[in-house]
């Protein structure tokens, strides 16, 4: 039997929902989640918009063993409306991708986890069409 490794069960709830916080205080919004506001005021969690725009981007030629079978890697700046994140940007190509665009989050394999190589899923976001 294959074992999930505690690190990916624990986290699986904010691996396949975007879920980050917002404060109770001054209503501001973060990702990831946090527990504090620098405000001072205690956040709670909060289901993040899955659809926002591109920012900016960056083409990543310089990549690990792990992902050289998809590099180059696109990374990008991601505005959600209610707050900003960075994340890969997957199907699309550096010549097709383009800032301004729409984007959604989508469920990606991330990687494999522990000795056994568990798969390991995680949000990507792809261009809307
Ligand atoms: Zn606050």
């Amino acid at each position: 039997m294959v074992r999930t490794p505690p690190v990916v069960w624990r986290s699986r709830v904010h691996r396949y929902r975007l879920v980050g916080s917002k404060c109770k205080s001054c209503g501001e919004v973060y990702y990831p989640k946090i527990f504090s506001c620098p405000c001072g005021g205690e956040a709670e969690e909060v289901e993040l918009p899955k659809v926002g725009r591109l920012i900016s981007y960056s083409v990543v030629y310089a990549v690990d063993e792990e992902s050289r079978d998809r590099s180059p890697v696109i990374v990008g700046l991601i505005d959600l409306g209610v707050t900003r994140l960075v994340g890969e940007i997957v199907d699309v190509t550096p010549e097709e991708v383009k800032s301004g665009m729409h984007v959604e989050a989508v469920f990606r394999r991330i990687g494999e986890a522990g000795e056994r190589g568990v798969i390991v899923y995680g949000l990507k976001f792809r261009p809307v069409m």
